[in-house]
């Protein structure tokens, strides 16, 4: 199974500029959605991992689905004003300005290894805010997991140490 063959560049989306990877080819894809859940499970499925945090809002469609098959909980990181609960939020820099995402305090305790999950990493600010937040909650992080990695934006590298999991790579601008 060729994952890549099922994304969809879509050019100047939302912006001019921007070559947008669509994933919605993927997941109508029945035997590519589920290639991809097959291969995040078959490479976690003894990591012990208790949680699984997907970033708002295409990180809640592999997270859950991952989540559910790993047998372990799922927790949504969420734009402003969306959680009811009490929250802690992390700042994080768009191209233009700033935005945050908020997770529940009580959604990680200490000690949870946690996988963080999202469909795209790019520069990597979304995933950065999302870590700052599982570690400030005790949360362990396990690894951070993507769909797709535009390596030329070298998001891990705001990840520090941290291990970085993508099943396909655009190494340019395509
Ligand atoms: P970043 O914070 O720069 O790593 O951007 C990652 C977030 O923005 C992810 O939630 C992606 O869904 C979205 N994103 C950024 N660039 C793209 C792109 N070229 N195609 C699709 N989604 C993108």
């Amino acid at each position: 199974m060729k994952l890549e063959d099922h994304i969809r560049t879509v050019p100047h989306f939302p912006k001019q500029g921007i070559m947008f990877k669509d994933i919605t080819t993927l997941l109508k894809h029945p035997e590519a959605f589920r290639f991809a859940i097959k291969e995040f499970r078959d490479r976690y499925k003894d990591s012990g991992i208790t949680k699984v945090v997907g970033a708002e809002s295409r990180g809640f469609i592999f997270g859950a689905v991952l989540a559910h098959e790993l047998h372990c909980g799922f927790v949504p990181a969420r734009k402003p004003g969306k959680l009811p609960a009490k929250t802690i939020s992390q700042e994080y820099e768009l191209e233009y300005g700033k935005d945050s995402l908020h997770i529940h305090v009580d959604a990680i305790e200490k000690g949870d290894k946690v996988l963080v999950v999202d469909d795209l990493i790019a520069t990597g600010g979304t995933v950065k805010a999302v870590v700052e937040m599982v570690k400030k909650l005790g949360g362990e992080i396990i690894e951070c997991a993507f769909l797709i990695e535009l390596t030329f934006l070298k998001g891990r590298g705001k990840l520090g140490s941290l291990p970085v999991f993508s099943l396909i790579t655009y190494d340019s601008e395509e």
